[in-house]
């Protein structure tokens, strides 16, 4: 049996760490923000390579808030990924502001560029590319374009932790970098966690009241803001886990490698990593028209499998209303149906990545 992940095994490798880390918090009394939270911010900014940091409670609130603090809102466009994670959709939304769908390069999956510079309007204040799958979207015609037409770039990074574009960590090449500590990602939390990376002082700044009611002073709210601060109990469990993410990314870089050699006569298309990435490899997809038969198989030989995502947000019901047909979007729809993540994660070992490819090929003979 090789499960798609496992998450235990971490709590188990580090346990006398994690335990002595949550102590700490607990012992020291102070249960919201303050020191714990603050030193994880700065060890995060740290290796993201950016100024700030600003830990929030999860994800989706990141991506909401980075909206906020650029004052996002109704008569706004963002422009938006296709085939993403919902909640990518969701922060546009939850701004009232108007939801312009690209389509990807389909050999990357990520957001393309050129298909971008033609969904610009006088109305486009956001362009807001996801490193989807853990590998860097083309930054820097994203950022050419933001520049010329004077909008802002945010960052969707939830599956990024680790992967570089041109050399640099993803953390600061937009204007906004969101993250989400959701315990599944590539640098996880014992439950929901969120955080901010930016260079812009003012933003962090802005960010910081957005989290906290709107507060700079206790008991004066100078908008109106929401909780969404980050747990000190997570953070004193992230700062454990960043001191072993270097190790846990190399990890799923070699298990990419050993998919990628022994996978590379087996008919399915595999990942394609431009010279300029180097993915975090938070998953690793495969594509194939007979996906649903080949996923079935794995399940049978033992092996656990994802397909990140089977719905795009376009034909979800809570899209409806946008009125936009399965066709309207055809390359997130094919993906949709195409796509099929294999097991990935610090837990495999290059025996199990060899185990999981012996199983495809007999899948697929
Ligand atoms: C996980 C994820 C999110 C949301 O993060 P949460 O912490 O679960 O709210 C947003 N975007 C992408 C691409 C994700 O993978």
């Amino acid at each position: 049996m090789i499960p798609f992940l496992a998450l235990g095994p971490t709590y188990h490798e580090l346990k006398a760490d994690i335990d002595d880390a949550i102590a700490r918090v607990l012992d020291s009394g102070w249960y919201i923000l303050g020191p714990e939270v603050e030193a994880f911010e700065a060890e995060w900014a740290a290796f993201c390579g950016a100024s700030h940091a600003v830990g929030l409670a999860n994800g989706l609130d990141a991506l909401t808030l980075a909206l906020r603090a650029l004052d996002i809102g109704p008569g706004d466009e963002v422009i938006v990924p296709s085939n993403t994670y919902i909640a990518t959709w969701l922060a546009v939304s939850a701004v009232g502001a108007k939801i312009v769908p690209v389509e990807p390069e389909p050999a990357t999956h990520n957001i393309d560029p050129d298909r971008i510079a033609v969904a610009i309007t006088p109305s486009t204040k956001v362009i807001l590319p996801v490193h989807l799958y853990g590998q860097s979207a083309d930054l820097n015609p994203i950022l050419t374009l933001a520049r010329a037409h004077g909008i802002f770039v945010v960052e969707d990074a939830a599956q990024a932790h680790g992967a570089t574009y041109r050399g640099r960590h993803i953390g600061a090449h937009g204007d906004l970098v969101c993250w989400s500590f959701y315990p599944g990602k590539n640098l996880g939390a014992f439950g929901d966690a969120g955080a901010i990376t930016t260079n812009r002082a003012d933003l962090a700044e802005r960010l910081q009241a957005l989290r906290n009611y709107g507060s700079r002073r206790k008991y004066v709210n100078d908008e109106q803001g929401v909780n969404s601060r980050l747990d000190p109990i997570q953070a004193a469990v992230l700062r454990v886990k960043l001191s072993h993410l270097d190790a846990w990314t190399d990890r799923r870089r070699t298990i990419a490698a050993v998919y990628a050699e022994e996978l590379k006569d087996s008919g399915l298309t595999l990942p394609h990593v431009p010279d300029w990435a180097n993915p975090a490899w938070h998953l690793y997809v495969v594509r194939s028209p007979d996906r649903d038969r080949l996923q079935s198989n794995l399940t049978e030989a033992g092996v656990g499998t994802l397909i990140h995502y089977p719905i795009p947000p376009h034909m979800q019901e809570a899209y409806a209303s946008l009125g936009l047909a399965a066709e309207a979007l055809p390359l997130a729809r094919q993906l949709a149906n195409e796509v099929l993540s294999l097991p990935m994660g610090p837990h495999l070992t290059s025996a199990d990545a060899r185990a999981v490819a012996a199983a495809i090929r007999d899948a697929r003979a």
